[in-house]
């Protein structure tokens, strides 16, 4: 097998989990490893403190250790209907919203906040 064979099947695995954070196949419906629904996530990001996933009901947080790619296996759902007062972006990137009375700050890293803010424009 020559290289090129070989970055063809990484490839492949490039639909990342939610969730767990595995690789799976693109078109996959169901997670290989932790068995997520994978066709409920419409918009997933990456970024320094946690992850960000937006599926039809919810925005769910992921959190991670700082300075680190490894979560603290604490997660957070908001409700996407109870959402509001969303303000993104400047002068610093941040997508901040109120939720159940309380205050809501996501620091985002700058292409996280324009995808955020794509979702929400088109949604909201
Ligand atoms: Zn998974």
């Amino acid at each position: 097998m020559d290289l090129d064979e070989k970055n063809e099947i990484y490839d492949i695995f490039i639909l990342i989990c939610p969730n767990c954070g595995v690789g799976n196949p693109e078109g996959t419906e169901y997670c290989i490893f932790c068995d997520k629904n994978l066709k409920e996530t419409i918009l997933f990001l990456e970024d320094d403190s946690f992850d960000l996933e937006i599926t039809e009901e919810f925005l769910v947080e992921y959190r991670k250790k700082f300075w680190g790619a490894e979560r603290t296996g604490k997660v957070n759902k908001y409700k996407l209907t109870e959402i509001e007062n969303i303000h993104i972006g400047s002068p610093v990137s941040r997508f901040i919203f109120e939720y159940k009375g309380k205050r809501v700050v996501f620091p985002l890293k700058e292409e996280n906040l324009e995808k955020i803010k794509e979702y929400f424009l088109d949604n909201v």
